[in-house]
């Protein structure tokens, strides 16, 4: 973890993007992705994720706020995987759906960002808003390249390619390093075939 921090840091000085929706994207794309996984399946687990990445407001999330967070997640893959004016449909439908109401603040220390709703709004629709603002604003740079899913199928997860030339196919070393492998095993088991 401490790594992908660095990582991040030092890639995001290229980037014309803040770094709180650098976040929000990173967020969004853990929370699908360990749902899918099958690690998020209480309100605590959705406590602990929004402790993890800072994602405020969820301390008292009970049991019918996290399942209205896993049923916002269909429709935040589907901006994450969809086409850009598919895209620019659904963020809206999110918006309409949950009443956003975006206003600037500042708090704790942070500098002037968005919130998509009032402090105190569910937990399930502040999770879905952020995504689809963060969204929004890859679909105005005309940049949702960005929104990938790992080149390896049997893993499929969602992660953010912040790379300068949009090149970062795997969700991690260990999925890259994997189909490497297999590459040369097939490569070489052509080897030795012929
Ligand atoms: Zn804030
Ligand atoms: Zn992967």
């Amino acid at each position: 973890m401490a790594l992908t921090v660095v990582i991040v840091a030092e890639v995001t000085v290229s980037l014309p993007y803040p770094r709180e929706l650098i976040r929000s994207l990173e967020f969004i794309a853990d929370v699908c992705n360990r749902r899918r996984a099958g690690e998020l399946d209480s309100a605590a687990s959705l406590r602990a994720i929004c402790a993890e990445w800072g994602f405020p407001g969820a301390s008292s999330a009970t049991r019918a706020d996290a399942e209205a967070t896993w049923a916002h997640l269909p429709a935040v893959e589907r901006m994450w995987d969809g086409e850009r004016d598919a895209v620019a449909g659904l963020v809206n439908r999110v918006f309409d759906e949950t009443g956003a109401r975006p206003h600037l603040v500042r708090h704790d220390g942070s500098d002037w960002h968005l919130h998509g709703l009032p402090a105190g709004s569910p937990i399930a629709d502040r999770i879905a808003v952020d995504a689809a603002m963060a969204i929004a604003d890859l679909v105005r740079a005309d940049d949702l390249e960005r929104c990938r899913r790992c080149a390896d199928s049997r893993c499929d997860r969602m992660h953010l390619d912040l790379s300068r030339n949009r090149s970062r196919r795997f969700c991690s070393t260990t999925c890259q390093s994997r189909t490497n492998v297999a590459a040369f095993r097939s490569r070489h088991a052509a080897d030795v075939r012929t």
